[in-house]
């Protein structure tokens, strides 16, 4: 069942997504050569302690043991932090989110360390715009099924291939509620999409095929063929007509 938010629920959805920006944005600029991925989180936890009324929703769901997930070049998602050195040239995926006052927020970014090659410039490119092109398409009375037909539109135009296996989700008092947002489909697909609709869109894009691979630690993707991966996510709430992107600055 998919959960309609009153508008209060979503200015509360907006401040914790709010949260999230600000701290992602702190974390984007402290990704350098040399840093260990454990400081990153060792970051957010200091971050997020500030907020009063907020805590980092990834630590200890279904037991994740950090705050953050950093998935470094082939790492598509859910990587754990700990002692891999950042080096110059490599590019990152920061995951993040809280919940605050009993509401969620998450969102992602993949930041280059130091100066990265231009076909990886152009993949994280890629993935931010086909993040936008499925904000764009989720609108008050489409379809579910024309955000991931957006979304896979692009990053495929690119050459690059959408991760099938895993998926955007809708997102309020649970980090993870229906409907699943597939990065793939086709549009007028799947069910309606509603203001008051709030999802978290989350294109995880490859360079190479779409297929992955789960390391032996049980958390962290990587891509099947080693090529690198990039991905992007916002929280949205589904408006009149246009969605609001909530974890904004
Ligand atoms: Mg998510």
């Amino acid at each position: 069942m998919t959960i309609i938010k009153s508008a209060a629920e979503v200015a509360i959805m907006r401040e914790a997504g709010r949260i999230v920006a600000i701290i992602l944005q702190k974390l984007s600029e402290a990704v350098k050569p040399g840093i260990k991925t454990r400081s990153l989180d060792d970051l957010a936890e200091n971050e997020v302690s500030k907020w009063n009324s907020a805590r980092a929703s990834f630590k200890g769901y279904h037991n994740f043991p950090a705050s953050i997930c950093v998935s470094v070049n082939d790492e598509v998602v859910h990587g754990i932090p700990g002692n891999k050195v950042l080096k110059e040239g490599d590019i990152v995926s920061l995951d993040f989110g809280v919940i605050y006052k009993g509401f969620q927020g998450d969102a992602a970014v993949t930041v280059g360390v130091g100066r990265v090659s231009p076909d990886a410039r152009k993949l994280m490119d890629a993935t931010r715009t086909a993040l936008a092109e499925g904000i764009n398409a989720a609108r008050n009375g489409g379809y579910l099924g024309d955000i991931g037909a957006a979304i896979q539109a692009y990053a495929e135009s690119r050459g690059y291939s959408v991760v099938r296996e895993y998926s955007g989700h809708g997102i309020g008092r649970d980090m993870h509620e229906d409907p699943l947002v597939p990065n793939f489909g086709r549009k007028s697909d799947g069910i309606r999409l509603r203001e008051g609709m709030t999802l978290a869109l989350e294109p995880m894009v490859n360079m190479g095929n779409w297929k992955t691979r789960l390391n032996n630690n049980g958390w962290t993707v990587h891509t099947a063929d080693g090529s690198l991966s990039a991905h992007f996510e916002h929280t949205i709430a589904i408006g009149k007509d246009e969605a609001e992107i909530l974890t904004l600055l």
